[in-house]
């Protein structure tokens, strides 16, 4: 049986209290489903600046290269808020997504029955909602050169960027995208701003041309302004959105609010050969310590770990259905609880998620 090497990058704040409610889930699944796992932590964030002087020091990216996925909780905190911007927990983060060559971020969004009440949106719209938006993560405005504020002959100042994207940048997140829309209910939509940019026109050809491999897959093309109100219109209508490193930035954003909690969203960002899971919410530092935290997101990161990195669905299953099942008999914590229900602790909502796997 092959051993499942983790990599456990719990971080600052209500970091380590949310992954080890995901190591509990975890330590109850492999009985369970008969697989063994061992889990080596790093260094990373606020923690590793104060033991080492890094938010990312060489040995934490090592165990990350020697694993199969990595689990990261979240890192940061005002004790570091000073520091000067390369030098801030938050440079982890970004260090590692480069070390590992991470170029997919995956944010689903799913709405919950038992919580249906959280969404800002009205409950016939977002009833059923489940989809998932692959952001291209390496690349467009956010890297192009050139950019800067320069000064215009007549003494104006001009800020510029540029957006740009390698047709092999653009090959290989569509790619992944369509994978997971195989996965999933086999439909992509891919949005882009073909009418207006350059750039745009060349990622909707890839589209089309990758889309050739992926017959059995439903394609839609979608321009970035139509999706933002497609996605507050019709969001159950989604399946799999892919798009660039920008426009994923926000509709990804647009997408978790739908939802309506964000100790519920996890995540994924995928390379060709490393992955990491995270909640995308921070590091709490408001509720930190008080054992008060939602480990939902991460837990359901460890889900998507399952489905993405070891290619167990029926684990990634069990844990999602063990959620649904604790928030349907009424288990919440507090920032989802809205005066009905059952209040519970971060250790109570492990304890009632696991007894429900
Ligand atoms: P945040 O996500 O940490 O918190 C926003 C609000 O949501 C807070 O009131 C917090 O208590 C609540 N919240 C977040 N996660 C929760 C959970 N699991 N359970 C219950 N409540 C939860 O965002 P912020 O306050 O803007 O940032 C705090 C720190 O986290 C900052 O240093 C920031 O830079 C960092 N940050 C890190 C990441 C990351 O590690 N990926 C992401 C965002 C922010």
């Amino acid at each position: 049986m092959k051993t499942l090497k983790i990599a456990v990058l719990k971080g600052d704040g209500i970091g380590p209290e949310i992954v080890d409610s995901a190591l509990e889930v975890l330590d109850s699944l492999a009985s369970k489903y008969n697989f063994q796992y061992e889990t080596k932590e790093g260094l990373i964030g606020g923690i590793a600046i104060d033991k080492t002087g890094s938010p990312l020091p060489e040995e934490t990216v090592k165990i990350c290269k020697e694993s199969d996925a990595v689990l990261l909780g979240a890192v940061g905190g005002p004790k570091w808020d000073d520091l000067p911007t390369d030098k801030k927990p938050e440079k982890g983060l970004l260090g590692i997504r480069k070390a590992l060559d991470l170029y997919a971020n995956l944010r689903p969004a799913k709405v919950f029955d038992a919580l249906i009440e959280s969404s800002p949106l009205k409950e016939s719209v977002v009833k059923g909602t489940d989809l998932m938006v692959v952001r291209e993560l390496s690349s467009d405005v956010y890297y192009g050169e050139p950019r800067g504020i320069t000064t215009l002959e007549n003494g104006e100042r001009y800020g510029f960027n540029t957006m740009g994207y390698k047709e092999s940048e653009i090959r290989r997140v569509v790619k992944k995208a369509f994978e997971i829309a195989r996965q999933r209910r086999k439909k992509l939509t891919s949005v882009d701003k073909a009418n207006v940019l350059e750039v745009s026109g060349l990622w909707r050809d890839i589209v089309n041309e990758e889309h050739k491999n992926y017959q059995d897959v439903e394609l839609e093309h979608l321009y970035v302004d139509n999706c933002a109100m497609q996605l507050v219109n019709r969001p159950y209508s989604f399946d799999t959105i892919v798009t660039g490193n920008i426009f994923g930035d926000i509709l990804s954003d647009e997408a978790g609010v739908i939802q309506g909690s964000l100790g519920m969203l996890p995540s994924a960002s995928l390379g060709d050969k490393y992955a990491l899971y995270e909640p995308i919410h921070g590091s709490a530092p408001d509720i930190a310590g008080k054992g008060i935290a939602n480990p939902i997101a991460t837990i359901l990161s460890v889900a998507m770990m399952f489905k993405y990195s070891f290619k167990m669905d029926d684990v990634a299953k069990a844990i999602e259905d063990a959620v649904d099942k604790a928030l349907a008999q009424g288990y919440r914590t507090q920032d989802i609880y809205r005066g009905e229900g059952i209040k519970v602790n971060t250790k109570e909502m492990t304890k009632k998620i696991i007894e429900n796997l």
